[in-house]
């Protein structure tokens, strides 16, 4: 699994980081949200999916590894 933010979604509302602080975390000003676990371990996959959901722009893109 790979995670990114769209960042011409992103309104920094920081569901992401509420949801999943190990791999979203709010920038200091407060505008955005930077991936700290772009490739996040799998223990990790429910929460991004979690924050995935929660996010109300849709911003999270998680692409899921073909296998
Ligand atoms: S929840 Fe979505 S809009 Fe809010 S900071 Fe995270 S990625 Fe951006």
């Amino acid at each position: 699994m790979k995670v990114r933010i769209d960042y011409d979604l992103c309104t920094g509302v920081g569901a992401c980081e509420a949801v999943c602080p190990e791999v979203f975390a709010m920038r200091d000003d407060g505008l955005a949200a930077d991936v700290i676990e772009p490739e996040p371990h799998p223990t990790l996959w429910d929460a991004v999916r979690r924050a995935h959901e929660a996010c109300p722009e849709e911003a999270v893109v998680i692409e899921e590894d073909e296998e």
